[in-house]
């Protein structure tokens, strides 16, 4: 790699250039891009009150480690609101019941029929694990479930029933369907990045959202989100109706604008609540990642999510590029370990200058490395054998080869579009 040194134009210190990467200074951040705008007004309020939320949360976190979920008022008002929501799609129901049980008067039956069709529309979706694509089972990956569960029993929560693989920068963990089935989402490119004690550290933290009960969370409150989503989109008034007098689509207009704001303040007060207890939510499975794959493995786990995905985007396009259909994996692993650590540094410190946001569903990443990082180090409690790994991803050699194939024929489309 050639290097060429010039002086930094904000601070005249020598900046050493590296061939395919961007310049930029670590004396005085010169190249790192601007800092976002100022917003004006009640924007700039909002993103004011905003990153002093995200900072007072961050130094709650590092003070006193929080151990356990809690009960803390936003989750349980979280909770309370959810609830709310489905109790008045069961009221709906009940209303229903009632008329037809008793065979009122017509009109009461009307407003029940009514009542069921709005009470169909409104009710819980929890999905399906048939509906989902590329579903992999105990079966299908022996070598991978088997780490699954050691993890799944260190942290006390049950083992996962499935793992959907993906071409996903990223993973999750969820339950799907009436049976609320544990389903492992899990994006090949990020899991490729990491090295294995940084796999044990990402399956940590995944896992410990079923641990600390996010999931039963998500589920009673996604579903009420959902719900609300779905109720909001509903009422909004649709352009005029010609067909009807006047004053009666006036009416009918207001009436439904009316209800269609009620509904939209109360799925955003939800977002709002929902958010700031998720992002406490991921402080702490990062905390039990780390006591199960060490503070060093979590923390760098965290890094390689901020670093990789630059990496593996350039790698599919060369690849694309280069006409190539095999060797994806090989590339990126080779493409990773060549980067400098300038760039990685570069691109850490890009990320720490994003605006500190609570209606992310993550706090910034910069922070959740920052409280890894003041941890004592410790041993981990679970490390991964020596031929683990790659008899890993021997098992998965079909879903690497499906992944790096799509892979490579979304980048062609889009290089066609472009
Ligand atoms: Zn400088
Ligand atoms: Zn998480």
């Amino acid at each position: 790699m050639t290097q060429t040194i010039t002086p930094c134009p904000s601070c005249g210190a020598p900046l050493a250039s590296l061939e395919g990467h961007p310049v930029w200074c670590p004396g005085c951040g010169w190249g790192l891009g601007a800092d976002e705008p100022q917003r004006r007004g009640l924007r700039g309020r909002f993103d004011r009150w905003s990153s002093r939320r995200v900072e007072a949360l961050y130094a709650e976190v590092a003070q006193s480690p929080a151990e356990r979920p809690g009960w803390d008022a936003a989750r349980v008002a979280s909770y309370a609101l959810a609830l709310g929501v489905h109790l008045c799609t069961a009221a709906l129901v009940a209303f229903a019941v009632w008329v037809f049980a008793a065979m009122r008067t017509p009109v009461l039956i009307v407003l029940a029929v009514l009542a069921l069709l709005v009470a169909w529309l409104l009710l819980p979706r929890f999905g399906s694990l048939r509906k989902l694509p590329d579903v992999r089972r105990r079966a299908d990956a022996p070598a991978l479930f088997a780490l699954l569960d050691r993890v799944a029993a260190e942290l006390g929560v049950k083992p996962v029933d499935a793992v959907v693989v993906s071409e996903d920068f990223n993973a999750a963990y969820g339950t799907v369907g009436l049976r609320r089935r544990r389903v492992l989402f899990l994006g090949l490119p990020l899991w490729e990045s990491l090295t294995a004690q940084q796999k044990v550290a990402l399956l940590g933290h995944e896992f410990a959202h079923g641990a600390n009960g996010d999931a039963a969370h998500g589920v009673v409150v996604g579903t009420s989100l959902s719900t609300l989503a779905r109720l909001h989109a509903l009422l909004r008034p649709g352009p005029p109706d010609d067909r009807l007098n006047y004053l009666i689509d006036l009416c009918l207009r207001v009436v439904q604008g009316a209800a269609s704001t009620v509904v939209g303040s109360v799925l955003v007060l939800q977002h709002m609540i929902t958010l700031r207890a998720g992002q406490r939510a991921e402080y702490l499975a990062d905390r039990l990642a780390a006591r199960l794959a060490s503070p060093e493995a979590a923390a760098g786990m965290l890094e390689t999510l901020v670093v990789a995905e630059d990496t593996h985007l350039t790698a599919v396009q060369r690849h694309a590029l280069a006409g190539r259909t095999a060797g994806y994996w090989d590339d990126l692993r080779g493409a990773l370990a060549a980067l400098p650590d300038s760039e990685r540094e570069r691109r850490l410190r890009v990320s720490a200058r994003r605006r500190l946001r609570v209606d992310r569903s993550h706090p910034p990443t910069h922070l959740r490395i920052a409280v890894l990082r003041a941890l004592p180090a410790a041993d981990p409690a679970l490390l991964m054998k020596p031929d683990e790994e790659q008899r890993i991803r021997t098992g998965l050699a079909a879903d690497y080869d499906l992944i790096a194939r799509r892979l490579h024929d979304d980048a062609l489309e889009r290089l066609h579009m472009g």
